[in-house]
């Protein structure tokens, strides 16, 4: 479950949303061209402007807040998530001393790491058994892969850079506002790209 902040006219609302609800904004959010981003602890920011009848513009956003963030999502961990998703089908077991494990193939998770993956709602079931990684797994190794920085112009230079721990995105700026705007809309190329490219087997069970 996530925690849902609208900022809208009147100020924001509080609410709570299941994945399957935060799936479809993202999709509906792609589909009109708004911005996406994902969280390190797992959620995402989803802003777009809205034109008033005033002729002003208007700022929205809807924060999508995991109940259960990403606290550090170590190399590690992030290891894990990608066993799970790409060495699949990932599924539950008992091991030798009667324990729930996660097996991917020839590998088994210890006990303790299922029981974190679990706990911390990084992985669930499909309606096949089979365990899945939750969309707050997904957002949180999505920001984690496109960490942005920019630089201040130094001395006699002329210009900010931005850069991604991608390492597909580089790019220069008049000042570091520019730069970091440039950044963002990475970010948000990034977010928009993942959605649209979520398997629809991933999509099936996260909406199922
Ligand atoms: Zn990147």
């Amino acid at each position: 479950m996530f925690r849902e902040t609208v900022v809208h006219a009147g100020g924001t609302t509080e609410g709570t949303a299941s994945e399957a609800h935060l799936l479809m904004t993202l999709r509906r959010a792609v589909r009109r061209g708004y911005g996406i981003e994902a969280t390190r602890e797992g959620g995402a920011l989803v802003t777009w402007t809205r034109a008033e009848y005033s002729g002003q513009t208007a700022e929205r956003a809807v924060l999508f807040a995991p109940q259960k963030p990403v606290a550090a999502l170590t190399e590690a961990l992030a290891q894990d998530l990608h066993l799970i998703n790409d060495m699949g089908p990932a599924k539950y077991e008992e091991n030798a001393q009667g324990r729930r494990v996660i097996r991917v193939g020839f590998l088994e998770f210890s006990p303790m790491a299922t029981a974190h993956l679990r706990a911390r709602q990084m992985v669930a079931t499909d309606q096949h058994g089979t365990v899945r990684l939750t969309m707050t797994a997904r957002l949180s190794l999505l920001a984690a892969k496109h960490l942005t920085t920019t630089t201040e112009p130094g001395i006699g230079a002329v210009a900010s850079k931005a850069s991604c721990t991608c390492g597909l995105f580089t790019a220069t700026a008049g000042d570091r506002d520019a730069a970091r705007h440039l950044a963002r809309l990475h970010r948000q190329d990034m977010a928009a790209e993942f959605v649209t490219n979520l398997a629809p087997a991933v999509t099936a069970a996260i909406t199922a």
